[in-house]
């Protein structure tokens, strides 16, 4: 088996290393990630300058491993393409420093990453540590391993693909593993406004999750289940029509025709 590992902490992060000695173990694995921190750049793809392929070599592993100057998504699509020439059996991004829960999906480089794979086909999967602080990605790796098993086992349906996300806890206080849905992240979000050396004024967006509004923490959500102390798994998928509100849509457009 085949097993492209990305990410969107960048290739030297401790997260994709974890990440690619776990894989490893069930598979040949080869790495193509960012040649620096591209988090929260979303699904966002290079085409006005040209790409580069640097072969490196990993911290403390001996694993194929690429750094592309690029985002999640070009890792994914010239991972594939350039450097797997299209045998790619698994996608799996992570491990990434910090949550990927709920609307933030949007957001993240580490899901577009997988979402990338799962446009190309293959089946893919995004992991991700609920903690900044956190250096030990040995459990989540293990998470990794036995998600992909799954995955591999019972296939995912066409345009779909696993977000995970595992809490920062000692392995023994983790109660299980919850299939949730996506809730809603809400931020306390400031502007933060400075002033440059030459006087002129800047802006620094800051803020932190709010998990407090029963909304957001209902029981069935992925934002939940992490502050229980479960490893939360959602499937999610491209396919963002919304069915159920396109016949009022149409009523819209055919009134008086
Ligand atoms: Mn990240």
């Amino acid at each position: 088996m085949r097993i492209l590992v990305c990410n969107d902490d960048g290739i030297s992060s401790k997260g994709i290393i974890e990440l690619a000695k776990s894989m490893s173990r069930i598979g040949e694995v080869v790495v193509a990630a960012p040649d620096e921190e591209r988090s929260a750049i979303g699904h966002a793809i290079t085409l006005h300058k040209p790409l580069r392929i640097e072969p490196v070599k990993l911290h403390d592993v001996d694993i194929e491993a690429y750094s592309i100057n690029g985002t999640p998504a070009d890792c994914v699509k010239i991972g594939v393409d350039v450097i797997m020439k299209r045998k790619v059996d698994l996608v799996i991004s992570g491990i990434n420093r910090g949550p990927n829960l709920g609307t933030d999906v949007l957001y993240s480089g580490t899901v577009s990453a997988a979402i990338e794979g799962c446009i190309l086909g293959i089946p893919s999967v995004a992991i991700s540590l609920v903690s900044y602080k956190s250096d030990d990605f040995s459990y989540a790796g293990e998470v990794a391993v036995e998600v992909a098993q799954k995955l591999l086992e019972h296939g995912l349906p066409k345009g779909a693909l696993l977000n995970v996300n595992v809490p920062a806890v000692p392995k023994e206080e983790i109660r299980g593993i919850k299939v949730a849905r996506l809730g809603i992240r809400r931020y306390a979000e400031t502007y933060i406004k400075r002033l440059d050396p030459r006087g002129r004024p800047y802006y620094w967006l800051t803020g932190e999750a709010i998990d407090t509004s029963q909304e957001d923490m209902q029981l069935d959500t992925d934002i939940f289940a992490v502050k229980e102390n479960y490893v939360a798994v959602t499937p999610i998928h491209l396919d963002l029509t919304l069915y159920s509100f396109m016949d009022a849509v149409k009523e819209w457009f055919n009134k008086g025709q």
